[in-house]
């Protein structure tokens, strides 16, 4: 069989490489940490930096397709690599989504709605945003936030004492978001094959502890009709972006059960490691498929089930979820259980009559 190029080696990277030789495909994976998690089951690593152009060119050489685990691939490699060889998803979805601004600018440009946002680049714009949206918002940097870093809370009518916010924050490009009361929080992972088609599984249900996902439940506790709508507004994400592969949509659903787009990740998600239990076809496998121009897979869903994470000392439960039936574990081969650190995840799995 063909090389798929993953740019980056987390679990993400690894569990990709692991559906790729499942089809029959090797891989090779570009990251500058050795023994990364991702390497450990590639065919082969590029040991160097996501922007070092002797690796760029050695991926596109080696690699009959280029994708990524990650939506921090810096732009630049992603349009060097497409000179060469095909990169899916498309750089476009990279710029996009790298940026909450962008992101928000795009969203609400093809009528999916976010909660209310404004640039802020100082203490003053802060103090004059937060006037408007009446005390209350969070306060973003725009770029490279994740498991809720660089993320500040504004409740109840803050009005001033805002100064030295924007230096505690890193003196970046900052974003505020209205503070939206929602009842429950949803994602969609869906795909977009080579020829256009198209597969949406089932919303999860997400709760976080942390700022970081701690379970993902199917189903989500929406009505039919709220699924349909995160489903179709994660299609016509695909399609303006002309997309090939995975897309994760995190949307806040409200009492009246409307929605609004919070973010999306232009990767395989952490809310649809689920699939891998529960689904005939995984996130990862449909990634590979649609990447790899192969038809895309059902993303029927056979059970219900709850996905959890394992973060850092969690990883101490092991044993007694290893003693449990209906258990799907899965391990990301992590030497060193650091507190915040994603260790694995499990999904518990109840089937259907
Ligand atoms: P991820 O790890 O999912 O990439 P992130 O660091 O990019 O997270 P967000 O998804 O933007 O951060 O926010 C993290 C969490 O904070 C959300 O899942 C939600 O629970 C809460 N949150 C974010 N924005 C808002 C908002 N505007 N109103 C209310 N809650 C919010
Ligand atoms: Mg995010
Ligand atoms: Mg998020």
């Amino acid at each position: 069989g063909s090389t798929i190029g993953i740019i980056g080696g987390g679990q993400l990277g690894r569990m990709l490489a692991m559906a790729a030789a499942r089809l029959g495909y090797r891989t090779v994976v570009l990251e500058p940490q050795a023994d990364c998690p991702a390497a450990q089951v590639a065919n082969r690593q590029i040991t160097a930096a996501y922007d070092d152009a002797a690796a760029l060119a050695e991926l596109a050489a080696a690699s009959a397709v280029v994708t990524y685990e990650f939506e921090n691939v810096p732009v630049v490699s992603a349009t060097a690599l497409a000179a060469k060889v095909p990169v899916y998803p498309p750089a476009r979805a990279l710029e996009v989504s790298q940026d909450r601004l962008a992101e928000k600018n795009f969203l609400n440009g093809i009528g999916i709605p976010t909660a209310d946002y404004c640039p802020v680049d100082n203490d003053g714009e802060l103090t004059a945003a937060l006037k408007k949206f009446n005390g209350s918002g969070i306060l973003k940097t725009r770029r490279m936030g994740y498991d809720g870093k660089g993320q500040r809370v504004f409740r109840n009518m803050e009005t001033g004492g805002f100064a030295g916010t924007c230096e505690a924050m890193g003196n970046v490009p900052l974003i505020l978001e209205s503070f939206v009361a929602f009842e429950r929080e949803i994602s969609v992972i869906a795909a977009r094959g080579l020829g256009g088609g198209l597969a949406a599984y089932d919303p999860a249900e997400n709760v976080h502890r942390n700022g970081i996902l701690h379970t993902s439940t199917l189903p989500a506790a929406i009505r039919p009709e709220t699924a349909a709508v995160a489903q179709a507004a994660a299609a016509k994400i695909l399609t303006a972006l002309d997309y090939v592969g995975i897309i994760g949509v995190e949307f806040f659903v409200l009492a009246d059960g409307s929605l609004l787009a919070n973010e999306m990740a232009p990767r395989v998600h952490n809310s649809g490691h689920w699939t891998e239990a529960a689904a005939t076809a995984s996130q990862f496998e449909q990634h590979i498929r649609a990447v790899a121009g192969l038809p895309l897979g059902s993303p029927a869903r056979h059970s219900d089930c709850v996905m959890e994470n394992l973060i850092g000392d969690d990883i101490l439960r092991v044993p007694a979820l290893l003693a449990e039936p209906d258990l799907m574990l899965h391990l990301y081969g992590k030497a060193e259980a650091r507190p915040g650190r994603k260790m694995g995840h499990f999904t518990r799995v109840s089937r259907r009559a």
